[in-house]
């Protein structure tokens, strides 16, 4: 069975529905890419699924548990944690601070402040900054160290290198690999399409709120993902 499944999730922003009928399913310990041009419908995806954006139908369940109506606390405390674009910490408290405080909301497991601090080392030196002065990579690494510590079942991570530098992605980049290695599950938002097709099992590409392509990347052809992206033809695989 899967860990999360998605069935015909339909959200909108006022008139404009911008996630069209989205269903997938993700295997515990898989790690998805989705990607798609902007306003594609990808960060309303995984805003939907934590629970921070209303679903106007369509259902989200974890584990065979229906989370369809649970608010985001609920999602979080079920095991679903989401790093936002932006990465969105709290500014004028400590590093610490944010970590902690994330731990007081989720669910008891492997990861406690130490646990995070091995897979984020860079971490370490800054945990009595204020969040605000960090650098993106900092403040990623941080925004992640923070999901973590709710011990989620799955980790949705929106936008994931926007903004960091190639350094700063590296490093991200091979800590997540980190995170996959230790079994978390894992659902990404990425631009950058030779990072998502080095990292995922799995590629959902989206155009226009639905799903345009999908599938393992050794089975995806670069024209096919291209014509996706861009609806520049009707991909194969498509579905929806
Ligand atoms: P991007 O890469 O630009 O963030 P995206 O694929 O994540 O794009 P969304 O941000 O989910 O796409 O946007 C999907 C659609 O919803 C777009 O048409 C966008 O203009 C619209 N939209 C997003 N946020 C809002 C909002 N707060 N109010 C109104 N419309 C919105």
């Amino acid at each position: 069975m899967s860990l999360l499944s998605v069935e015909n999730l339909v959200a909108a922003h006022g008139l404009l529905t911008a996630v069209r009928g989205v269903s997938f399913a993700v295997d515990e310990g898989a790690a998805i890419a989705v990607v798609g041009a902007n306003g594609a419908g990808k960060t309303t995806l995984l805003r939907a699924i934590s629970g921070v954006h209303r679903i106007e139908s369509g259902r989200i369940v974890l584990d065979g548990i229906d989370l369809t109506r649970s608010n985001a606390p609920k999602r979080v405390a079920a095991g679903v944690a989401m790093v936002p674009e932006g990465r969105r910490l709290f500014g004028d408290m400590t590093v610490r601070e944010n970590l902690l405080l994330a731990g007081e909301y989720g669910r008891a497991g492997r990861w406690t402040l130490d646990a995070v601090l091995d897979a984020f080392p860079a971490l370490k030196p800054l945990l009595d900054r204020p969040a605000d002065v960090l650098s993106g990579g900092q403040r990623q690494a941080a925004a992640i160290g923070r999901s973590l510590m709710c011990n989620p079942r799955i980790l949705l991570l929106d936008e994931v290198s926007l903004g960091l530098s190639p350094i700063a992605v590296d490093g991200l980049y091979q800590s997540l690999a980190l995170l996959r290695r230790a079994g978390t599950t894992i659902v990404l938002v990425e631009q950058d399409l030779d990072r998502a097709l080095g990292f995922a099992d799995r590629i959902l590409c989206m155009l226009e709120g639905g799903i345009a392509l999908e599938g393992e990347p050794a089975a995806l052809s670069r024209a096919d993902i291209t014509a996706a992206y861009f609806g520049l033809a009707r991909a194969k695989g498509g579905a929806s």
